[in-house]
């Protein structure tokens, strides 16, 4: 996918601007709340930003892999093929280290449906919130 203009709608589909929603977490802001990071890497995978999903993915989780080109290669070749249609946030709530987000990520791969629910977890280390894992809902 081509990169969006700053003024196009943002991949994440909160109907705002690109520039108002994830774009500054994309450039190197901290999301305040988790909520906000699991948005703006949802729309990282739609746009294929492979090392911002790699860089907000907690080192202790389970997608943590080790050989970071062939993580990096999964994650790319995720996004090339999938179509990112929807996403949803069911629900969230937010403590001081640890936050749960509930979405429903609507996605389609060469014409089938491929969406899915999952409950995330998330975790802050030094003031940034990383995904640390997910279980489906
Ligand atoms: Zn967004």
């Amino acid at each position: 996918m081509t990169k969006p203009s700053p003024n196009a709608a943002c991949p994440c589909h909160s109907g705002a601007k690109y520039k108002r929603c994830c774009r500054p977490f994309h450039q190197g802001s901290a999301p305040p709340r988790a909520e906000a990071l699991m948005r703006s890497r949802y729309a990282a995978y739609a746009l294929g930003l492979v090392d911002y999903v790699l860089a907000t993915t907690h080192p202790e989780g389970p997608n943590w892999e080790d050989d970071r080109a062939e993580w990096a290669a999964g994650v790319a070749a995720f996004s090339q093929s999938t179509s990112f249609d929807g996403l949803e946030i069911l629900s969230s709530g937010e403590g001081e280290g640890e936050a749960f987000v509930t979405f429903r990520a609507s996605l389609s791969k060469e014409g089938e449906d491929a969406s899915f629910s999952e409950r995330s977890r998330f975790l802050r280390e030094d003031g940034r919130w990383l995904y640390h894992s997910g279980e489906p809902r």
